[in-house]
């Protein structure tokens, strides 16, 4: 065995490091990604891979736990939701913690950041995610609602800083994957989608849909809001704009197909008909990693395609009428402008209600089509016309929920 005083081991050279800020550390993304860079600590012979910075927003007890387990203390710790004093679980932290959404933007353009994780769930997301991309970090993208909301805006800071976007979310990162370097050449972009818990359920059934069995999602583990998300497909919904962004494909060359067993990722089909997938069992710890290590591949800690065992993977094209998030996810990726941020905003704002008790399941489309189809749409709006929408549609949705 290899020991301090061997020659070899004593000479090898440091590797640069690769320092990453994960922002949303104490999330499903977060901590999955926390988990991978411990794994790279051993298993890149390249760089030197750290957990530089770490925000929560309200759990700081875990966001304590996450620093005392990194391989090496991160530089500094956020608490989002906190504006002053230092919460007991952070007492003996030797970096720098520091409070407030303020706190987010400088975490993600730290000059001695490499790659920003951006795993905050909804629009509270997107000012730290657009400076990430402004100061031209690579940006490891879990926080799709980013490119929902700003996707145009998104896309020309990307071309303007350099900044590279890859993608964390499975389906994108699987169609990134099957692109490769012809992009040319793709004919379409097929989305897979589980179709969540109540794939099968009439819309009666989904009334009486209860939030514990909205919670319950068959195949992925994932933090609350994008769990209700599946159910509704609203998430299929905000991936059909987000590839939209993502790729530069129009609306009319995305197709979503339902795909029960999550283990083909997306698909995408060539001009000359041929289609390529991506296949691996449901595990965020994948598409993590190959964002934060692309273009190489290293071995990995996300779970293995088991072949003993017999299994059928079906495709099942999706039902519009069940599932009329769809409809709006492909109208508003056909038509871009603030149709974003008007459907992002309500429906993060109907899943909180239905969340809370005080609507129906299936009042949230409803209520996403009716703020939509009531707001003054402009085509090339700027970021200050997104964020005053946003706070508009929040305050329409909530109107629509309440009781008549
Ligand atoms: P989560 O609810 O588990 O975690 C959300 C994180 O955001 C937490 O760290 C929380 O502290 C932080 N946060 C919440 N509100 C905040 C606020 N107002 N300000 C600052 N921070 C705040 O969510 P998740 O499932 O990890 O999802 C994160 C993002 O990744 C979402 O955009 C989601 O759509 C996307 N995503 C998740 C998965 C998954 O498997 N979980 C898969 C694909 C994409
Ligand atoms: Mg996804």
């Amino acid at each position: 065995m290899a020991s301090f005083r061997d020659p070899a081991v004593a000479s090898a050279p440091a590797r640069p490091l690769r320092r990453v800020a994960v922002l949303g550390a104490t999330g499903s993304i977060g901590t999955a990604t926390a988990e991978v860079i411990r794994h790279l600590q051993s298993a890149d012979p390249d760089y030197d891979w750290r957990l530089w910075s770490a925000s929560g927003h309200r759990n700081l007890e875990l966001l304590a736990k996450i620093a005392a387990e990194a391989t090496h203390c991160p530089r500094s710790l956020i608490a989002s939701a906190a504006r002053a004093g230092s919460p007991r679980a952070m007492t003996g932290f030797a970096g720098t913690i520091a409070h407030g959404p303020e706190a987010l933007v400088t975490a993600a353009t730290d000059d001695d950041v490499d790659v920003v994780v951006a795993a905050i769930v909804g629009r509270a997301g997107l000012e730290s995610t657009l400076a990430a991309v402004q100061s031209g970090k690579r940006v490891a993208l879990a926080n799709k609602e980013t490119l929902v909301v700003a996707g145009p805006i998104v896309s020309q800071q990307c071309r303007q800083s350099g900044a590279e976007l890859l993608p964390v979310d499975s389906e994108h990162s699987a169609l990134f994957q099957c692109i490769g370097d012809r992009a040319g050449d793709v004919e379409r972009l097929i989305l897979t989608a589980s179709g969540g818990p109540f794939r099968t359920w009439s819309r009666s059934q989904m009334d009486q849909a209860t939030v514990e069995s909205a919670l319950n999602h068959p195949t992925w583990d994932m933090g609350a809001k994008i769990t209700i998300d599946s159910a509704t497909m609203m998430n299929k919904a905000l991936e059909i704009i987000e590839a939209r962004w993502l790729f530069d494909v129009p609306a009319d060359r995305i197709e979503v197909v339902i795909h029960p067993q999550s283990i083909v990722h997306s698909l995408v089909e060539f001009c000359d008909h041929s289609v390529i997938s991506q296949w691996s069992p449901p595990d965020m710890r994948l598409p993590i990693q190959y964002a934060l290590t692309y273009p190489r591949r290293l071995p990995g800690i996300a779970k293995r395609w088991d072949r003993t065992r017999p299994s059928s993977l079906e495709m099942i094209p999706a039902d519009r009428d069940r599932f009329p998030a769809l409809d709006l996810g492909f109208e508003v990726a056909g038509c871009g402008g603030t149709a974003g941020a008007v459907l992002n905003a309500a429906n993060e704002v109907a899943v909180g209600l239905f969340l809370g008790g005080q609507i129906r399941f299936t009042e949230i489309v409803p209520i996403c089509r009716k703020v939509l189809e009531s707001h003054t749409f402009d085509a090339s709006p700027t970021l200050s016309d997104l964020v005053r929408l946003d706070d508009w549609a929040r305050e329409e949705a909530r109107r629509a929920g309440k009781p008549n």
